[in-house]
Order: C-alpha cells, then sequence, then structure tokens
C-alpha cells in the first residue's frame, strides 16, 4: 500500500518543472562493457583501500582486490574478468590516487538469479550472515558519501525504523527511477534483507510523487510477496510518497519527514533509532546475499548537454569520458561537466571538448551532467534573506559567508556551520549569485577540524 507523507523539513527549494529529469526517465538502462576499468583504491573521501594484486595477474569478477585501511573503506572487487595492466597513480577530480587498470577478457556475468524476478524466501537466512554478506561484498551507501554499510548496520543503538530511500531529488539524475521500476524486484528483496539485519521493526521505501510508475511498481511487488505468504512474521515493508521538493532524500530531512524525528546537531540517523540506505545498496544487497556477487557495478545517468542522455550499468572504474561518448557526445562547447546532479556534484571540467579523462565511475557515482558555461559574477549580498529561508539545515549561509570570508572560525562554529549538509539550496536561490554552498561547505569542514583537534588536546 502506497501511504502519501507530509514534507515536513523547514526550507528547501523546487528547483526544476521536471523537464530536466524527463531527458532521460524513460531512457531503459543499457549495458556497457568497456574494455579496461580504472578501480581507484579509494572509492570514497577518506575510503583507502591495500591493492592486493600487481600487473600480469588474472582476476575473475567479483575477486577481490583491496583490502580497507580506513573506517571510512569497504573490500573492493574486480568488476570484470581478464588481466591486470598495471597498479599505478591516477588523478581523479584533482586527488592523486593509486588505482588497478583492468583488461576485461570476458563477458560480464550476468545473473539470471530467480530473485531478480520474484520475492524471494529469506526466512533461513539469518541476520549474522547478512551482515557478514555486506561487508565481505564491500556495499558501500550508492546515493550519497559512500560510507560502509555493514558499519551503519552494527550500530549498538536500537533500530526501530529502515528508510529505503528512492526520493532521488537532485535535478536530471534519474538512475534510482529506472532501477524502481527495472529491478524493483532485486531492490524489495534488498530492502527486506536489510531491514532483518537492522533490528527495525518496519522498512519505508520512500519516493518523491513524482515517480508514481516506480511507486506503483514496488506497491505490486510487495503486494505479490505478502499474497505468497513469504513474509516473516511481524515484517513490515511499506512504499511511502512524498510531495516533490528538494532535499527531500536528504538523510536528515526524510527522517523527519517518514518519524518526525530530529537527528541531533552532530549526531547520526542511529541516535534517533532509523537507518537510512539508498535503494541501489538494497539492490545490491540482494546482489550479494542472493546473488552471491559482491558490489562490482552500478547505474549511472549521462544526461544534460549530451546527444542521447541515457542510463547505463558499467562496471566500477568505467572511464566517463567513454560514457559521454557513448550518449554521443556534449552538445555545447562552452560546457561544465559534473559528477552526480547540479545540486550537489562537483565541476570536474569547464569547457570540455571531449579529449581528456574527466574520472573514472566509484561505487557512489550516480550521475554524468553536461550543463551549458553560465558565466556570472557574484555581486554583494542584498540582505533579502532568501538563503536563510532555503537552508533545510535551519542555518543563516549569508552569516556564515561572511565569517568564513573574515577567517573568523569561531564565529562559524557558533553559527552552527558544522550542521551545512552541503545541498545547495543556498546557492541556488540567491539572486546575487553568491558561491554559498562553496564556502558553506568549507566553513564545516574547518569547523568540524578544530572540534576534532580539541577533542583530541582534551584526550
Ligand atoms: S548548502 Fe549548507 S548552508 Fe546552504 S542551504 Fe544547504 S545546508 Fe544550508
Ligand atoms: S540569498 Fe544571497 S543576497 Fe539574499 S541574503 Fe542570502 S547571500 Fe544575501
Amino acid at each position: 500500500m502506497q501511504k502519501k507523507g507530509k514534507s515536513v523539513f523547514p526550507g528547501g527549494v523546487h528547483p526544476t518543472d521536471g523537464s530536466d529529469k524527463a531527458l532521460s526517465m524513460d531512457a531503459a538502462i543499457q549495458q556497457y562493457e568497456p574494455s579496461t576499468v580504472t578501480i581507484l583504491s579509494e572509492q570514497s573521501f577518506g575510503g583507502k583501500c591495500r591493492l592486493l594484486v600487481q600487473p600480469g595477474d588474472t582476476v575473475e569478477e567479483g575477486q577481490l582486490i583491496g583490502e580497507p585501511e580506513a573506517f571510512m573503506a569497504a573490500p573492493l572487487h574486480a568488476s570484470v574478468s581478464g588481466t591486470v595492466l598495471d597498479v599505478r597513480e591516477v588523478v581523479n577530480q584533482g586527488r592523486k590516487l593509486l588505482a588497478c587498470v583492468i583488461q576485461r577478457e570476458k563477458e560480464c556475468a550476468e545473473s539470471s538469479a530467480s530473485y531478480r524476478t520474484a520475492a524471494a524466501d529469506i526466512r533461513e537466512i539469518s541476520r549474522e550472515e547478512i551482515l557478514a554478506g555486506i561487508r565481505d561484498g564491500g556495499l558501500t551507501g550508492m546515493g550519497g558519501a559512500g560510507f560502509p554499510a555493514h558499519k551503519k548496520y552494527e550500530t549498538d543503538k536500537d533500530i526501530d525504523t529502515l528508510l529505503i530511500n528512492g526520493a532521488e531529488c537532485e535535478p536530471y539524475l534519474t538512475c534510482d527511477y529506472r532501477l524502481m521500476l527495472e529491478e524493483g524486484y532485486a531492490l524489495v528483496n534488498g530492502a527486506r534483507l536489510l531491514l532483518k539485519a537492522s533490528g527495525a521493526e518496519r522498512a519505508c521505501i520512500c519516493l518523491e510523487d513524482n515517480k508514481p510508475q516506480a511507486a506503483e511498481n514496488l506497491s505490486r511487488i510487495l503486494e505479490e510477496a505478502r499474497n505468497q505468504g513469504i513474509m516473516e512474521s511481524g515484517e513490515q515493508v511499506e512504499v511511502k510518497i512524498f510531495p516533490t521538493k528538494y532535499p527531500e532524500g536528504g538523510e536528515r530531512q526524510l527522517i523527519q519527514a517518514v518519524t518526525g524525528r530530529e537527528v541531533p546537531m552532530g549526531g547520526l540517523p542511529a541516535d534517533v533509532g532509523v537507518i537510512v540506505s539508498n535503494v541501489g545498496t538494497a539492490k545490491a544487497a540482494a546482489d550479494m546475499i542472493l546473488g552471491h556477487m559482491p558490489l562490482t557495478r552500478r547505474i549511472v545517468t549521462v544526461t544534460g548537454w549530451v546527444k542521447n542522455p541515457g542510463n547505463y550499468r558499467v562496471p566500477i572504474g568505467t572511464s566517463a569520458k567513454e560514457l559521454v561518448e557513448l550518449a554521443g557526445g556534449v552538445t555545447v562547447p562552452q560546457n561544465r561537466v559534473i559528477a552526480g546532479g547540479p545540486m550537489t556534484g562537483p565541476c570536474v571540467a569547464s569547457d570540455w571538448n571531449g579529449e581528456e579523462e574527466l574520472f573514472y565511475i566509484t561505487k557512489n557515482t550516480s550521475g554524468i551532467l553536461v550543463l551549458p558555461d553560465s558565466a556570472w559574477e557574484e555581486q554583494p549580498c542584498i540582505r533579502c534573506g532568501g538563503c536563510e529561508n532555503a537552508c533545510p539545515a535551519g542555518l543563516v549561509p549569508w552569516q556564515i559567508d561572511f565569517a568564513f570570508q573574515q577567517e573568523d572560525y569561531e564565529l562559524c562554529e557558533k553559527l552552527y556551520a558544522s550542521e551545512c549538509i552541503a545541498c545547495g539550496c543556498c546557492s541556488y536561490i540567491c539572486p546575487a549569485k553568491r558561491e554559498l554552498t562553496v564556502r558553506t561547505r568549507m566553513a564545516r569542514d574547518a569547523v568540524k577540524q578544530r572540534m576534532r583537534e580539541r577533542a583530541v588536546k582534551k584526550a
């Protein structure tokens, strides 16, 4: 059953009329098999792995090739079967990282297992088996910062609610939408597995009301599972729909909308009894536990000012440049290329001519977006208060901006810059085109660093 929720978080914006998503919404997922992949040893910021392979080694898809060295890291697996050509440093989005280059020598292993086309009976699978499976399979959040999933699920906090996030509120991106339409069974089975792993009483699959077909598909699959009599006693999974408003899919905003609870400043969702995982993460959990395949692939939306916007399922390590070529190439010479969506994704190239490499797909790359370059100059703040009204974290961005530019980090801290979620609403709304998000994010990082240093001194 689909339940209609209310958007209750403060602020937020309505950045588009839907024409941005329409570019790729109807583009069915296409499989793409590159001839080589470049798998970064760090799949999310601070998530470094030690590579276990050397040039000349033969690897099979799903084979372990990297062991976590950092708290934010999850195991890394070969995303194709073939030969390791090189282990070398590459520059990815301005950072030098060690990477493993593999030449593909076989077609990808496409699973036809029944969990992809029917509700699965998971009653014999224990919570411990699921936790071990997602840890060893290298599961990370696929919609946000790429946090290792098992660390969320191994919490000692009491969890009563699991939220499976299908809001996909970022403009232009449609990879989660296509997943919900085309991989609904695997997603629902994965959500049920994650519900068991969380120990929660209920799971809500949360969508915005601009995706009615996806909501219908998932509700129908859940109904089928109930009618088959294979749900565990007390297993409660429902679809919840919310008004379309950015950033509905932000963890804190979604928690507030579903449960009415506010995650405390500096706290985590588990502090209020909630775990949030993306729909792609749920689907990947099913691949690991029911399909016995670690996280080696993901869906990426390639859209904006490209000839044929689309959604592609690709091995981790695929070149972003190749994917833009596959989508027909860019259609404006004066452009900006963004890794992810326009509100939160970093700009990786300007006036890109299609020749240089852009970046390599990681476990949490949701899209490649090409936008026309819009040259503007920042103007002085006119104190309109727009950014303050739009900020979903309840901050006063213009004040943080001034404090940061004065290098007054103490004031930034007093203004709670540490709570910025880098959503982009303030920059979007600002009539003076001030680069608020960039600076509030930098202020946040500076304040957090000061807090860490203070904690170390105290210890
Ligand atoms: S980027 Fe930060 S300061 Fe700006 S609206 Fe979002 S949370 Fe608020
Ligand atoms: S929206 Fe822009 S102009 Fe208005 S108060 Fe904020 S920074 Fe100033």
